[in-house]
C-alpha cells in the first residue's frame, strides 16, 4: 500500500460533511481513539498537548510537542505545528478554530486541557466528539472490517489452545494464566494487551474479575476473556476481544444445561443482527432466551459494544438503543449467566454486519469444553 491509498483523506471528508450536518464549527481531539483513527498518530499521554483542530473548511491542523513531532507520519491532508517548550499550546489550538461557537471535543482529551481551552474561548460552548465521530467510526471500511478479522482469527487460535488443553490451567494461578495469554496476544500480531481477564470458580460470576492469586481446582469453570490491539500498516489499531469458558474435568450435568442456555441465546443474538434490525433487538434476542429458562436475573449487562479503534464503541446493543444495524458495524455478542457465590459463564463472539446477514469474526468452537 502506498501513502495514497491511505484512508485518513476519506476519513477526514466525511468528519468535516458531519460537522456541516451537526452545525458544529470545528472538533478537537487529542489522546484515544480519534485522532489516530483520523490521522495514524496516537497521541502521547502527556502533560504536554497534542491535539488534531479540524475546521468545517476541511482543514486538519496537528499541534504536536516538538520532541515528538519525529514520531509524527506526514499525511497530505495534516499540517504539523509542532510547539517548543516556552510556547503556547493553548494559544496555537485555539487560534485554529477562530471564532467557532460550537465545538466538538475529545471525549478522552484530559479535563485539564478543556478547562484551559474554554477559559480562552469564553463564548464557545462544546459537545462531545463522539456525536461526530461515533456514527462514522463505528461503520468500517473494507479495510478495517479486513483488520478485526485479522485480530479475530489471532485469538481464535489462542481461545483454539485453551479448549484443546495445549494453555495449563489446574494448579495455576489466575493471574499466571492471564500473563499467559497476554504473551500469546502479542506473539499473535496484536502490538498490545488491552486485557486477559481469568476468573475460576466462584470468581467467574464477577464479569470484570481482576486475575488474581486464586490458584484453578479441578472441576470448575475457567472463564477466559481477552484482547489486544492489532495496527494497520498506517499506525492505526484495530481491538480484538472473545470470551471462551472451559470446564476443569468432566462436566456435571446441571452445568452442561446452565451452559447450553447461554450456548443457546449466544446463538440467537448473533443470527439476530440482521442489518435493519435494531441494536435492541439484538440485546432481545438473546434475553428472551435467558428469561425463558429461568436466568434473566443473572444476566446482568447488556449483550454488546461495538469494536474497532476502540475496544467499546458505538454501536451499542442493550434495551433502549433503537439505532439500526447498518452493513459495516462490528460489534460483540456477549452474553453471560452469572450465579454468585458459585461460577459464570459467558460467550463472546465479534460479529460484523453484512447484507447478507451477520458474520462473525470469531469462530473458534462454542461449546464449553471440559479439559482433561
Ligand atoms: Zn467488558
Ligand atoms: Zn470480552
Ligand atoms: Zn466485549
Amino acid at each position: 500500500m502506498t501513502t495514497s491509498d491511505a484512508p485518513f483523506a476519506a476519513r477526514l471528508g466525511r468528519v468535516t460533511a458531519r460537522l456541516d450536518d451537526l452545525g458544529v464549527d470545528a472538533l478537537m481531539v487529542s489522546v484515544g481513539p480519534d485522532l489516530p483513527w483520523l490521522t495514524g498518530y496516537e497521541a502521547m499521554p502527556l502533560e504536554r498537548l497534542t491535539m488534531a483542530v479540524v475546521t468545517r473548511d476541511g482543514r486538519c491542523t496537528l499541534v504536536v510537542p516538538a520532541l515528538e513531532a519525529p514520531r509524527v507520519v506526514a499525511r497530505d491532508h495534516v499540517e504539523i505545528v509542532p510547539w517548543g517548550e516556552s510556547d503556547d499550546p493553548i494559544a496555537l489550538v485555539t487560534e485554529r478554530v477562530g471564532a467557532a461557537t460550537r465545538i466538538a471535543f475529545g471525549d478522552r482529551t484530559w479535563a485539564r486541557f478543556l478547562v484551559e481551552i474554554q477559559d480562552r474561548l469564553p463564548d464557545a460552548t462544546f459537545v462531545r466528539s463522539n456525536e461526530v465521530t461515533g456514527p462514522l467510526r463505528a461503520v468500517k471500511d473494507g479495510h478495517e472490517i479486513a483488520m478485526l478479522r485479522r485480530a479475530g482469527a489471532a485469538v481464535d487460535a489462542i481461545a483454539a489452545d485453551l479448549q484443546a488443553g495445549r494453555i495449563d490451567l489446574v494448579g495455576r494461578t489466575e493471574a499466571e494464566v492471564s500473563a499467559d495469554l497476554g504473551r500469546r496476544i502479542v506473539e499473535a500480531g496484536h502490538h498490545r494487551v488491552n486485557f486477559a481477564i481469568v476468573a475460576a470458580g466462584a470468581n467467574a460470576a464477577s464479569p470484570h474479575h481482576e486475575a488474581g492469586s486464586r490458584v484453578i481446582q479441578e472441576g470448575e469453570v475457567v472463564l477466559c476473556d481477552f484482547g489486544g490491539t492489532m495496527f494497520d500498516e498506517w499506525g492505526v489499531g484495530y481491538c480484538s476481544d472473545i470470551t471462551r469458558c472451559v470446564w476443569t474435568g468432566p462436566i456435571p450435568g446441571e452445568v452442561a444445561d446452565i451452559y447450553g442456555v447461554l450456548h443457546e441465546a449466544q446463538a440467537a443474538g448473533v443470527a439476530a443482527g440482521r442489518v435493519g434490525v435494531a441494536c435492541e433487538d439484538v440485546d432481545r434476542a438473546c434475553r428472551d432466551i435467558i428469561d425463558a429458562a429461568g436466568y434473566g436475573e443473572f444476566f446482568i449487562h447488556r449483550t454488546g459494544h461495538g469494536i474497532g479503534v476502540e475496544e467499546h464503541e458505538d454501536p451499542y446493543m442493550v434495551t433502549g438503543n433503537t439505532d439500526v444495524l447498518a452493513a459495516g458495524h462490528c460489534y460483540s455478542v456477549e452474553p453471560g449467566i452469572y450465579l454468585p457465590g458459585r461460577l459464570g459463564f459467558r460467550l463472546e463472539d465479534i460479529v460484523i454486519a453484512t447484507v447478507e446477514g451477520p458474520s462473525p469474526a470469531n469462530n473458534a468452537d462454542h461449546a464449553l469444553a471440559a479439559i482433561g
